[in-house]
């Protein structure tokens, strides 16, 4: 777009809705005139992106969750005007940089609802037609605060300076049917804009409202609550994420989401097709849906019910279109996170439906019996069991194919997990290890480091081909190259420090290594491993056995389920480790221990830029991928991790001596925790004794809250010494861990004093991150799974 066009664009916007001109509006309403003269301007190449999607073969992503950011300055960025924009604004005496108070749309808990995000940019960018469906929350993942050490949520009105970036489309809502209840679905377009190219991808959110306003009948009767009860129900369904990262809650009202937009999509997506097509016989040649992981699968058996009960299509012909249209992707092994519902509810809130989910139970029954399989295997594997709805059976059963997100992920999808699915259709499983995209995670939020890979390779060509950060590696020995790459670091350390003082009131010091865990807290992402290495150094420091330790932050960044009590004690102890090691002037200017509040998408743009070791310490077996730890390589990090997840081919990718990998592995972890007794090397070695000692010895103050409850730390001992009924004692081998991640951990931290060598390997990490742009997973699901 023409520049001053463009401002003129703004102006003109601000002055007819706000009567004021880019010098006096408000940052809000300068916000709204940008995004205004953006959607302006890419409303014809969106519509005909729209259009020519519709008409091709297309992928539509169905995601309960989208974890987008901020908006604003990855489309200037995207449309290539970022800078100008940026410029002609500071010509009036204002910034780009004011925008930072308008709200992430945080429409998603973590990885999952990224990864969505991350997908959608890099289709657009390649001009892939993938659309995205999902739902308009009302309020997306809470605000943190951290309160005397203890978190605590606020709601997250993400809209409350309005929505400038969505288009609502009336004529396309459309009813959802529930038994008892008929709500509208309201879909709300946000454009996708593709990074220099004319495509502009679609993602549509879907808003629950009243089929009627309210019950004027009832009204006139008095009876203003029951008049507006059916708008309040409805409205329910869309008002509020559920705030439970890789943990499912089995509710009522989730469910009702998860049919509400499942329907919704597919009733648009059927639609849109049929006008196009007048036949739904080429319905699975056109069309093509993924499912980011179980939480959309109610969409296959309505599919089903949408063929043959409002089509007519014979229950044969419905299922083979059925099973071809959808794909499955898998986030996870762990059991509580396994999406099953109970039978009797689903069919209560879904009669027909779930009419349907029997009826594939039905043909899986037989079709095993023909296959001569045996009553307890068929019991495993069938869709419906012991009154219950196993989703992820499901879906395998009825897509073409199923995908995990990491090599070690699939590879345990295939011997374990999902094992006799497997063994039956070995051609249905395929392995996409997850991505990011480096417009945001790099171009982004790293202009300094990206300026200098620019001017090396001699051009901005790795905005759309991240491989090419590869030609960068004949520079790991240029001394000269290596400086610049140390002082972009510490450029980036010090734009940190500053927000951290503003936004959470703490002085970090640019000069100490930044050693940062962000991620969603959980008990097997390990944050509480973290915490008590710290303790164990704290002393070692203090006892003379660590020696020259180099100054070192520890800088944390993570929600926790507000219902998720142990995840909530570790954040609080944190808090207090911080308050002991912060205070204790041995130790001053050495260890401090920082956890920052709210932790989002905006918030890690800043963090993955000023890291020098990323944390990466789940249990190995348990992070079926992790996109963390990407963008934290690609921003110039070691990983200090375990070999989990992507982990694995970070390490491949950089070579595992440019990273510091612990723990057990896998393998051995099946051998080992049989007979695993913490409580061994609790008492037989006395620095972990120490380190865990004061989650009991009164020193640190948890609130004196009761043993079980939020904060308690008693608890949290307990789980690692004695487990529970229902819990091996340390289940996630923290204990077991501990020795060889300190070790680790030291290394990295003496490695760093040699500011050269330990540059090489950052930058090394980040020349290898090629193979962990999102482009090329979607580039992979686009040839190999959506055959587009
Ligand atoms: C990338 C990202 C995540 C995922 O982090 P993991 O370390 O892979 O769990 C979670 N939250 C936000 C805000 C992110 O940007």
């Amino acid at each position: 777009m023409d520049r001053s066009n463009f401002i003129r664009e703004i102006e003109s916007g601000l002055n007819s809705k706000f009567g004021r001109g880019i010098e006096n509006a408000t940052p809000v309403q300068l916000h709204d005139s940008i995004a205004g003269a953006v959607m302006r301007d890419i409303s014809g190449r969106w519509n005909k992106s729209v259009e020519k999607h519709l008409s091709g073969r297309r992928a539509c992503y169905l995601s309960m969750e989208f974890l987008m950011g901020r908006a604003v300055y990855n489309n200037l960025l995207c449309l290539g005007i970022k800078d100008e924009v940026d410029g002609l604004l500071k010509e009036h005496g204002r910034s780009l940089s004011e925008l930072e108070e308008i709200e992430d749309a945080a429409l998603g808990n973590g990885g999952l609802g990224r990864l969505a995000a991350c997908f959608l940019d890099s289709a657009a960018a390649h001009d892939i037609p993938l659309d995205g469906y999902g739902i308009r929350y009302k309020y997306g993942i809470f605000r943190q605060a951290i309160e005397n050490g203890f978190q605590r949520e606020y709601a997250d009105d993400w809209q409350k300076y309005g929505d400038p970036w969505s288009k609502r489309r009336d004529s396309d809502a459309v009813e959802v049917v529930y038994a008892d209840e008929t709500v509208r679905a309201v879909p709300y377009d946000m454009p996708i804009i593709g990074y220099g190219t004319e495509n502009v991808g679609n993602l549509r959110l879907w808003q629950a409202e009243a089929v009627n306003e309210f019950d004027f009948a009832k009204f006139d009767c008095g009876s203003y609550a029951e008049a507006v009860a059916a708008k309040t129900s409805a409205e329910n369904i869309s008002m509020v994420l559920y705030p439970n990262d890789n943990c499912e809650e089995g509710k009522i009202l989730r469910l009702k989401q998860e049919y509400f937009f499942s329907a919704a999509s597919l009733a648009d997506i059927v639609k849109k097709h049929i006008e196009r097509s007048g036949t739904l016989d080429n319905f699975a040649d056109k069309v093509t849906i993924q499912l980011n992981d179980t939480h959309p699968v109610i969409a296959i058996p309505e599919l089903m019910r949408l063929l043959c009960d409002v089509y007519g299509m014979d229950f044969e012909r419905a299922f083979e279109i059925t099973r071809k249209t959808f794909n499955y992707t898998n986030h996870t092994i762990m059991q509580e996170a396994l999406e099953k519902w109970s039978a009797a509810l689903m069919e209560r809130l879904l009669p027909r439906v779930y009419a349907y989910v029997l009826m594939i139970n039905e043909r899986f029954i037989k079709e095993m019996y023909a296959l001569g399989k045996d009553r307890e295997f068929i019991r495993r594997l069938a869709p419906v069991s012991d009154s219950t709805v196993k989703m992820a059976d499901m879906a395998v059963y009825m897509s073409s194919y199923t995908n995990g997100v990491a090599k070690i992920h699939t590879d345990i999808l295939k011997a374990d997990t999902l094992k006799d699915w497997y063994g039956l259709y070995p051609e249905r499983f395929q392995n996409k290890t997850n991505g990011i995209t480096q417009r945001r995670w790099l171009a982004l939020c790293n202009e300094e480091l990206s300026a200098l890979i620019t001017r090396l390779l001699g051009n901005d060509g790795w905005i759309k081909d991240l491989d090419r950060l590869a030609q960068l590696k004949k520079y790991a020995d240029d001394e000269d190259v290596l400086r610049e790459f140390m002082a972009v670091k510490e450029t980036k350390k010090r734009q940190l420090a500053d927000f951290i003082r503003v936004h959470d009131g703490a002085e970090i010091d640019p000069g100490t290594v930044f050693d940062i865990q962000i991620k969603r807290l959980h008990e097997y992402k390990r944050q509480l491993l973290n915490a008590l290495s710290i303790l164990y150094i704290y002393y070692g420091i203090k006892d003379g056995s660590i020696k020259d330790f180099t100054p070192t932050t520890y800088i944390f960044g993570a929600k926790s389920a507000p219902g998720y009590r142990r995840a909530k004690a570790v954040i609080k102890l944190i808090g207090e480790i911080g308050k002991l090691v912060n205070s204790d002037p041995e130790t001053k200017g050495l260890i401090k221990v920082v956890f920052v509040q709210n932790y989002n998408v905006s918030y890690a743009e800043k963090l993955v830029a000023a890291a020098d070791i990323s944390e990466q310490i789940s249990t190995a077996g348990t992070e079926a991928s992790g996109t963390g730890n990407m963008k934290l390589m690609l921003n110039g990090a070691v990983t200090l991790g375990t070999l989990d997840g992507a982990n694995v081919e970070i390490a491949e990718e950089a070579g595992e001596e440019n990273e510091y990998i612990f723990g057990a592995r896998v393998d051995e972890l099946k051998k080992i925790m049989p007979e695993y007794d913490p409580r061994k090397l609790v008492f037989s070695d006395e620095k972990i004794n120490r380190a865990l000692d004061k989650l009991i010895d009164g020193s640190l103050d948890d609130g004196g809250v009761p043993s079980g409850q939020e904060g308690s730390f008693k608890e949290l001992y307990k789980a690692l010494t004695d487990g529970a009924s229902w819990h091996v004692p340390d289940h996630y081998y923290v204990i077991g861990d501990l020795n060889s991640y300190v070790e680790a951990k030291l290394k990295a931290n003496a490695d760093y004093r040699d500011g050269l060598a330990f540059a090489k390997k950052c930058w090394l990490n980040m020349c290898s991150a090629g193979k962990f742009s999102s482009d090329r997973t979607v580039k992979d699901y686009a040839e190999n799974i959506w055959k587009l």
